[in-house]
């Protein structure tokens, strides 16, 4: 498959005048992988998929009216897009018109951050006229142009700054402070979608705990998530397992329920992730100590959930260094703590001669009450002989 240095040879030699820009720019001064690629050109749409059509690519023109075409290579769907200039914003999201230039500058101004308003040549040279890498080298995040307006155009971009801080260990420009703070309301109006997409990349980022603190110190959080109570102890964020069900437990952790509900759906989180960290930030107070007995219990209503009610207990100050081995161990080992992994079934008791009934469920419930205290009575013969005394006693066999 076409790889994207190819790519940019093809139009280079074209005379399409292409361009790296945006992240992936950013990225390699950072010596990160970039996510994803971005091309600018001067070439128009039009020419742009003549070219690639001439060479045999298949380019996808779904964004050609925002001058972007897309097309597939080795690091994955590129997207090409003809130098613009974005026209007014009228509901801080898309530019109402999209005017093409040839003036690359004009199209790096648009952009959001000086880090990621840079370009480059296919040979090489930078292209920097907002001193995006001065920035870069300073860790500053930094508006091109005036944050107030920059964010008054689009209020997605205020959470783009949280996530890069977050992602990239970077410190406001004291302008994008201000202007975050100035324009704080203009958040509330960005879709779930678009709050949970950029928010996650803030999560689950080597630093959501600078995210947070922005958000915080600019007066965002509350129109984001009203009513969650402010946090001073963020610190402990960054070192939890970075998957979203730990991370946002410990961060609703000690939380009133109406405004987690609110905020799980702000973050726009699937269904099965929203039930996961609802379960486990309503863990708080369940007893955990380092006991197999009582913790193959717990496994039973929390799974897999219990490492993560441990994770967070522990960064929030417990000491759980016990307990986290015999949990990793008992579901390791895969411990029977279910009906379903009972050695032996309903219809072997009825062969024992157990009437069909309520006294099967019973029965069973009590085995793994005795096979969840010793594991090693999960064998066939050793639970029927269980099951038939119990049966005697409780009157289900004569
Ligand atoms: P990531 O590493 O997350 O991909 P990125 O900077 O590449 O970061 P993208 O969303 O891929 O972010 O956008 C590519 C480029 O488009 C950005 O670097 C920036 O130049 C520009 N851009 C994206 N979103 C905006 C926006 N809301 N306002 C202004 N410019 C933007
Ligand atoms: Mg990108």
């Amino acid at each position: 498959m076409l790889h994207i240095y190819e790519l940019v040879d093809l139009l280079n030699k074209q005379n399409c005048k292409p361009y790296y820009v945006g992240g992936c720019v950013r990225d390699k001064y950072l010596g990160r992988k970039p996510s994803d690629y971005d091309l600018t050109v001067e070439a128009l749409p039009e020419k742009i998929c003549e070219v690639l059509n001439a060479a045999g690519l298949t380019p996808d023109t779904d964004g050609i009216a925002f001058g972007t075409v897309t097309v597939g290579t080795a690091e994955g769907l590129i997207e090409i897009t003809t130098h613009r200039k974005d026209g007014a914003y009228k509901d801080s999201r898309k530019p109402e018109t999209v005017t093409f230039t040839s003036d690359l500058s004009q199209d790096l101004a648009r952009r959001d951050f000086t880090i990621n308003a840079m370009a480059m040549t296919p040979d090489g040279s930078l292209i920097d006229p907002f001193n995006g890498l001065s920035d870069l080298k300073k860790s500053l995040l930094r508006c091109v142009g005036d944050a107030a307006v920059r964010f008054e155009e689009d209020a997605l971009r205020m959470l783009r700054a949280a996530r890069f801080v977050s992602k990239l260990d970077l410190e406001p420009d004291p302008d994008l402070l201000a202007g975050m703070k100035q324009r704080a309301a203009g958040v509330a109006a960005l879709s779930d979608a678009r709050v949970g997409s950029e928010l996650t990349g803030m999560w689950l980022s080597d630093h959501p705990e600078k995210g947070y603190r922005l958000l915080v110190e600019t007066g965002l959080w509350p129109v984001l998530f009203p009513g969650l109570n402010i946090d001073s102890d963020m610190d402990a964020l960054a070192s939890m397992p970075r998957s979203l069900v730990p991370r946002l437990s410990f961060v609703l952790w000690g939380q009133s329920t109406n405004p987690v509900y609110q905020f799980l759906r702000r973050m726009a989180l699937p269904k099965n992730l929203f039930d996961d960290v609802l379960l486990v930030t309503t863990a708080e107070k369940i007893e955990l100590y380092p006991d197999p007995k009582a913790l193959r219990r717990q496994i039973r209503t929390y799974g897999d959930l219990l490492l993560d009610v441990v994770a967070v207990r522990s960064a929030r100050g417990e000491d759980m260094d016990s307990v986290k081995t015999i949990v990793q161990h008992e579901l390791d080992i895969k411990s029977c703590v279910t009906i379903a992994g009972l050695q032996v079934s309903g219809d072997d008791l009825m062969e024992l001669g157990f009437p069909a009934g309520r006294g099967i469920g019973i029965t069973l419930s009590y085995l793994l009450d005795r096979v969840m205290d010793d594991p090693a009575l999960n064998q066939k013969e050793k639970l029927l002989s269980i099951a038939s005394e119990f049966g005697k006693t409780e009157g289900y066999l004569f």
